[in-house]
Formats: C-alpha cells, structure tokens, sequence
C-alpha cells in the first residue's frame, strides 16, 4: 500500500502526511511529493517516502506515482495553470494504475460564481473522465486566510470589507487535513463529493467580535460597498488586478459562496471543527 500526497511540502500537505501518522499509516506507506527540497527532506526525516513531483512535469509525475494505491492531489497554487498541471497529475495516476485518487476542490465547484472556480470544476471534470475510484474533498475557506484582516485590525482597530451580512463555514487548515487524511484511510467514500465547512458559518461581526478577542481590545468590521472597497485597496497601493480578486471574493462571499451548512467535515473528523479564535490563535506566530 503506497499513499501518495502531492502538495506535501506545503501548508496543508505536511499537515494530511501528520495527521496519516497520527492514524497510524505505516511511515513507509506514505510518499509525500513536491518541488522543494529541503521541505521534502523534513518530510523524510519522518519516516516517510518522498519524490520530487512537478505538476508541469510529467515525467517527474510518472517517477512519484509508479505503484501508488492512492493519489490525494493537493491543488496547485499556480493559479491559471492548474488545469494542465493537475491533467498531468491525474494522466500519471492512470499510468500508474491507482486504485483511488483524491481531489481538494472548491466549495459548489460545479455550480458557483466563485472567482477561484474554474480550475477546480475543469479539474473534477478530467478526474471523473479518468475512470479511477475518486472522492472531491471541496474544501471551505481557511480561517487562516482571515490573518491579513486580523493584522489590519491591530493595526487600526478595524478591517475593512464589503461581504455585507454574507458568511464564510471557516475552519481551520488542519480540520481540512484532518478530514482528507481520515478519508484516504477509510473505505467508503468513491463518487463521494464532500461539501467542507466549518460546524458555524461565521458573518463579519463574527469576525470583529473574535479578532477583539485575540487581540484583546475592540474591533470594528467597517462595511463598503465593492467599490469602495476596490478604490480603498487601489489607493493603499493593490495592483488593480489583486485588489479585483478580493474584492471579487468579497462579492462571492456576500453572495453565499463560502457558506457551507452540511455538516460534513464534523462528521469526518468526529469532533465539533475549530473555533475562530482558537485557529486564529494557533496560527500566529508563537
Ligand atoms: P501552500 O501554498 O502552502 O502549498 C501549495 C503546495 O502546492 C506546495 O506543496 C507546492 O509545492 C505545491 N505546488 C504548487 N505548484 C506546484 C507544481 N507546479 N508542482 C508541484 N507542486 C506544486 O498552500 P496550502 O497548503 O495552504 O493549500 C493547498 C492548496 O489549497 C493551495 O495550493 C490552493 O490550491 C488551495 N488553497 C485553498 C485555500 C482555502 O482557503 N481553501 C486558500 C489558499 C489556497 P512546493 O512548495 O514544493 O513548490
């Protein structure tokens, strides 16, 4: 049995290769890929197997996945790439004959507005077209994305936003992990699309309340229009295409995109998931 984790040098890899130790996966029965080296060696340090895997390079693919049993591919983060990288990832996991592949998709992916989408829903697609046993993991928002926003809020005693009363079903990174590890372990789960969120969807007064917790003095969410907000991140010096995407993710939000009410990733994990201020604790710096 050989599981492989691409993506495993990053953030929420290296917390699935954790969280497969955990539960008691043989170290040697883990391969964990990526591109950075030295990354990949701390991986090794734990026992586990390791590849270099390059999503642009199929040869690289082949190499990592020859005699893998399962497949979780993390998604890229080369955004406007990922289609073809991830077409790579999933043509070496058909070479290699792999009995289940796993994907971390996006909430709703096949059907929403969400600005980060597309690659996501044209990456379900190519899998569910390979024919191998698949399970889509779409994963919710990261309460960990809220950092920049907590940052600004000690900086100036509130954060700027324009979701309007529009909630994020945050959870932290290693709920998420947790939940992709238990499922690569189990049985049970092909032609499975989980919908993950956090147990409560949280709105921006959410948001302050629990930033003025972790701080430790109040904090105000200062509501604005889209654009207002777009010209508030232009004249704080955002190139016009980034302060787009996140004002476009705003919009999203406010629209109901990152609300998440099933349940799921509670239920996979057998525990309520993270708080907001418990994971915006963990995740400063100590
Ligand atoms: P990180 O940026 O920490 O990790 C990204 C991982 O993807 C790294 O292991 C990186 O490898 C790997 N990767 C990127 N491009 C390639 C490539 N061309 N070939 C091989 N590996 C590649 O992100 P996270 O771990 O936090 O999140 C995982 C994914 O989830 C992200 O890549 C993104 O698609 C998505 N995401 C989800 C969010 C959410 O809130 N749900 C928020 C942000 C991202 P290496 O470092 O070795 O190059």
């Amino acid at each position: 049995m050989t599981l492989v984790v691409t993506g495993a040098t990053g953030q929420l890899g290296a917390l699935v290769v954790g969280h497969l130790l955990a539960r008691g996966a043989a170290p040697d029965s883990i391969r964990a890929t990526g591109r950075n080296p030295e990354k990949l060696a701390a991986l090794a340090a734990q026992g586990v197997q390791t590849a270099v895997a390059d999503y642009s390079d199929r040869e690289s693919l082949d190499a990592a996945l020859e005699g893998a049993t399962a497949v979780l591919l993390i998604s890229g983060s080369e955004v406007g790439r990922r289609i073809e990288q991830h077409r790579n990832v999933v043509a070496a996991a058909v070479a290699a004959g792999v009995s289940r592949i796993l994907y971390t998709s996006a909430p709703y992916a096949d059907t929403t507005a969400l600005v980060v989408a597309p690659e996501h829903k044209a990456t379900e697609q190519i899998i569910r077209a390979s024919g191998i046993p698949f399970t889509i993991l779409r994963h919710g928002w990261y309460i960990e994305n809220y950092l920049g926003s907590l940052d600004e809020a000690r900086r100036t005693g509130g954060f700027l936003t324009s979701v309007g009363e529009g909630r994020v079903s945050a959870a932290s990174r290693n709920d998420f992990a947790e939940a992709d590890a238990v499922v690569l372990t189990t049985e049970g789960h092909d032609g499975a699309v989980y919908e993950l969120g956090g147990d409560v969807p949280f709105t921006v007064d959410d948001f302050a309340a629990a930033f003025g917790e972790v701080l430790g003095s109040p904090v105000e969410a200062r509501r604005v229009s889209t654009e207002e907000h777009l010209a508030a991140l232009v004249s704080a010096g955002l190139d016009e295409g980034t302060a787009g995407f996140v004002v476009g993710l705003d919009a999203n939000t406010r629209d109901g995109a990152l609300e998440i009410t099933t349940g799921t990733l509670g239920s996979l994990i057998g525990r309520p998931t993270t708080s907001l201020v418990d994971g915006l604790r963990a995740a400063l710096p100590a």
